[in-house]
């Protein structure tokens, strides 16, 4: 509804589906969703066109996710490689698992920090995650990582904030979600929103050393066994990834129909 409001009185090409753009922008706030018109109705006047189509939404989306393209950046073929591999196993683990959202696009441009990202479409606006969404979410964030393990026995700072989110969303669900068998339907750890204090004094801790160590191991063992869940994937299809990592360098972006068939043959 607030896409209508944002495009009324700009003249859309009648490819603009509003319906798709809303699901390809969950998160959006009302201004990022200015911001991404308006940056759709620059990108058309500079390609001298008297209307805006979906290119234009679509490479404005992409701004706003993941910040400008990068064009000028430099990277080596090595590097190149390593993250083409690392989005193909972030894009592979998706594609395996059903309960995970599809995989819309990758590329190997580098954008704003990152050097390469995987784009995937949620299907709908979600207010429930079930505990194995969850877990095949975080499977999918650490495919990439173990990419990088499995194809060059090495790894990489490419991971950091894939981890981090993994990390983050394996916690809160030990310990707000109360997902853990071991300490069951608990919350643990009091957060206060006291927005002036630094973040380690923002969560009050409710619960004991003991309790405090059973928390890690059980966010270890959940993190381990999402790594388990796309190391299995990215083994069996081991020589799949290098076909889509290949078409991945020479292409630097594929995406839709292109994207279904390299892993339709998967
Ligand atoms: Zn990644």
């Amino acid at each position: 509804a607030i896409l209508k409001v944002h495009v009324r009185g700009k003249p859309l090409d009648e490819n603009v589906n509003l319906a798709v753009l809303a699901r390809r922008t969950p998160g959006f706030s009302g201004a990022d969703i200015a911001n991404m018109v308006n940056e759709a109705a620059i990108l058309a006047a500079r390609e001298n066109r008297h209307n805006v189509s979906m290119a234009q939404f679509e490479a404005s989306i992409d701004r706003v996710v993941a910040g400008p393209e990068r064009k000028s950046r430099i990277i080596s073929d090595r590097e190149k490689e390593v993250v083409a591999y690392h989005e193909t196993g972030h894009a592979m683990v998706a594609w395996r698992l059903p309960d995970t959202d599809p995989v819309h696009k990758i590329s190997i441009l580098p954008r704003g920090l990152a050097l390469g990202y995987t784009m995937q479409l949620p299907m709908e606006d979600r207010y429930l995650m079930s505990k194995t969404e969850l877990t095949h979410r975080i499977a999918v964030m650490l495919g990439g990582r173990v990419a990088e393990k499995i194809i060059f026995n090495e790894i990489t700072t490419g991971a950091q904030n894939d981890i981090q989110q993994a990390t983050e969303i394996a916690r809160r669900m030990i310990t707000e979600y109360g997902m853990s068998d071991l300490l069951g339907p608990l919350t643990l750890g009091h957060k206060q929103e006291q927005v002036f204090l630094g973040r380690d004094l923002m969560e009050e801790r409710n619960y004991g050393d003991e309790v405090a160590s059973i928390i890690d191991h059980e966010v270890h063992n959940l993190i381990d066994s999402c790594y388990k869940i796309a190391e299995e994937i990215i083994t069996r299809h081991r020589w799949s990834m290098d076909r889509i990592a290949k078409a991945l360098i020479e292409r630097e972006t594929i995406e839709g129909d292109e994207l279904n068939r390299l892993f339709e043959k998967m």
